[in-house]
């Protein structure tokens, strides 16, 4: 058997890796490449995947760099399913179709510019129509248990703790009467996060293809990250002052209404209104509370007292852009959460553009801010932005909280290794950049005695 690798190798998007053995052809994830050189021609399906051939595209999680190459396959005429769990599938759903609209205005305004240059238009990646023809092979599977999904080959969907439903995945794999085991960590999320469940580790493994995104470096501890959030809520109500969290719609939106939950129930603050002003967001959201199953004991037992949403009864989701326009005219203090996350494009650009000159405001980065974002700006310092083209002063506080990441660690991912060690199995690093691949690489092979193997794009790893 062989496994070709077709993204995230040593890179951390377009996560992809395509397993043949003389029986089976499947996909573990067929993610989009994100960002960077030549980001538009590596999107198209690569050369040497045949999309009627394949049997089977098992999904670790819903997020783009996962999922974003789905609707290219179905559009190839893949007709076979796609598994995931129940969450993965929903929020692929919704994150497929809002990557399918930002590409569909994207195009339209490239095709524009080339109307005028007299150059003849070009076609986006997918379209909604795409999506949907994906989203018709999408089978659910459940946590734990085998399921057949090719010919020899069984799949165990095994929770990551990183986004709702996300998974690591274990393939069976049978050839000519041997049998090999396959673990793909799949995107791992830091021990002791709220909301969700820590990953499950695994015993036994004869490959194991791990993400290394953190591989040469640990978060600052979360429980100082929480603290500082709850002194910013505090001083910026106190300053009775709006306010603004960039959001990012999965997983971040729901920390940061999970954590405003238990400080107005520990009476921390004053409860105060806080908006959720970003359609995906509110459906996301939406999504996490469908799957009270997947919540941590924490969250399990705080339910157990009163539901969390009783807590947050100050919170109104604002779906049109009227009723968004409407926060202009509010008086703080309160939390406006609204997209898109680095402040590129959304919401977020209005609310800034009204706000930021103003002292009494606060803004809180929760996540990554790439170069020439104007999130980045922020987070820089600049004392003066440009917004929809006017200059806006910043003279609100910006708050950076680095400590949020979804991704494990070094030490959360050596945590999630060390039971798999004994068996002694070949170890793949994917998912991480040069530093981070070799700084875990330089970890397991101090602590473990293995020489883990830093792959290319492109690369075929033989198994048997
Ligand atoms: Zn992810």
């Amino acid at each position: 058997m062989k496994i070709t690798l077709y993204g995230a190798a040593g890179e951390v998007t377009g996560s992809a890796y395509h397993l043949q053995t003389n029986r089976a052809s499947l996909l573990v994830d067929f993610g989009l490449f994100q960002g960077g050189k030549m980001t538009e021609k590596r999107n198209r399906a690569p050369r040497g995947l045949n999309a009627r051939q394949l049997d089977a595209v098992v999904l670790t999680h819903a997020h783009l760099d996962h999922s974003g190459r789905l609707p290219l396959l179905a559009k190839q005429g893949y007709s076979g399913p796609i598994y995931g769990t129940p969450a993965t599938l929903e929020l692929s759903a919704l994150i497929l179709h809002d990557a399918a609209k930002i590409q569909a205005q994207d195009n339209e305004r490239l095709n524009r510019k080339r109307e005028r240059a007299g150059e003849p238009p070009l076609q986006p990646l997918f379209t909604a129509g795409d999506v949907e023809t994906a989203l018709k092979l999408f089978r659910p599977a459940p946590y734990d248990q085998p399921v057949a999904v090719a010919p020899g080959v069984q799949a165990r969907f095994v929770e990551a703790g990183h986004i709702l439903g996300s998974t690591s995945i274990e393939l069976t794999v049978e050839e000519e009467g041997q049998k090999r085991v396959l673990v793909f960590s799949g995107d791992l999320g830091p021990r002791g996060a709220p909301i969700l469940k820590d990953a499950a580790p695994f015993k036994q493994a004869d490959v194991v293809f791990l993400e290394s995104t953190y591989g040469d470096r640990d978060h600052r501890p979360l429980t100082e990250t929480i603290a500082e959030f709850e002194a910013i809520i505090k001083t910026a109500v106190e300053r009775r002052g709006k306010i603004l969290a960039p959001a990012f719609a999965v997983g971040r939106t729901q920390l940061l209404l999970y954590l405003l939950a238990v400080m107005f129930r520990r009476q921390v603050t004053p409860k105060f209104p806080v908006y959720l002003d970003s359609p995906m967001a509110i459906e996301a959201t939406r999504i996490y509370l469908r799957h009270p199953e997947l919540a941590d004991e924490e969250v399990q037992a705080l339910r157990q007292v009163k539901p969390l949403q009783e807590d947050l009864d100050t919170m109104r989701a604002t779906v049109t852009a009227a009723e968004s326009r409407a926060l202009n005219d509010l008086a703080g203090p309160c939390l406006i959460i609204a997209g898109a996350g680095m402040c590129n494009a959304g919401r977020i650009l209005h609310h800034l553009k009204q706000n930021l000159w103003k002292p009494q405001t606060s803004v809180l980065i929760v996540g990554y801010q790439v170069e020439g974002s104007l999130g980045r700006q922020l987070v820089e310092g600049r004392e003066q932005v440009t917004i929809f083209g006017e200059k806006i002063a910043v003279r609100a506080a910006i708050h950076t909280l680095g400590g949020f990441s979804a991704h494990a660690g070094q030490s959360d991912l050596a945590w999630w290794f060390d039971p798999l060690a004994p068996s002694r199995p070949r170890v793949i690093l994917t998912h991480g950049e040069d530093k981070g691949r070799r700084g875990l690489a330089r970890l397991l092979a101090d602590r473990y005695r293995v020489q883990a193997e830093l792959p290319e794009l492109g690369h075929n790893i033989e198994v048997f």
